[in-house]
């Protein structure tokens, strides 16, 4: 079960990102690549279980599955790979090396829009 200490890094980003800002996180989207062995469910559910206890309470965790794609050595192709086929879909030489598919990030981190400190209601401005 990595999973549980990939979830726990995962929210000490979140955490770190969240102290910086000093704003509530919302929403978490996370990348997974298809060869990252890790499974987005099981992530999830680790992710689910560990957010209370890190203090991060309400926080939604999305999984973005990556796709595997390879770049062709021989004739320059790029290609998703689908099943186990790594060979390359234009010229079927296996002189072929991966360009993503393998990666496990925190792709992007959703803030509410003002600090947690101020429990005032602020009217939603169009300010940047
Ligand atoms: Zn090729």
């Amino acid at each position: 079960m990595h999973e549980f200490d990939l979830a726990r890094s995962i929210l000490d980003i979140v955490n770190q990102e969240a102290s910086s800002r000093g704003l509530q996180p919302m929403a978490v989207e996370i990348t997974v690549g298809r060869m990252s062995d890790v499974v987005p469910e099981a992530l999830s559910f680790a992710l689910d279980t560990q957010a209370a206890e890190r203090g991060l309470v309400g926080v939604t965790f999305n999984m973005c599955p990556v796709p595997v794609t390879m770049l062709c050595r021989r004739c320059g192709h790029e290609y998703e790979v689908a099943d186990s086929d790594f060979t390359c879909s234009g010229c079927r030489s296996t002189d072929v090396e991966m360009i993503s598919g393998d990666e496990l990030e925190v792709a992007t981190i959703e803030f509410e829009d003002r600090p947690c400190e101020t429990s005032q209601e602020t009217p939603y401005e169009d300010t940047v």
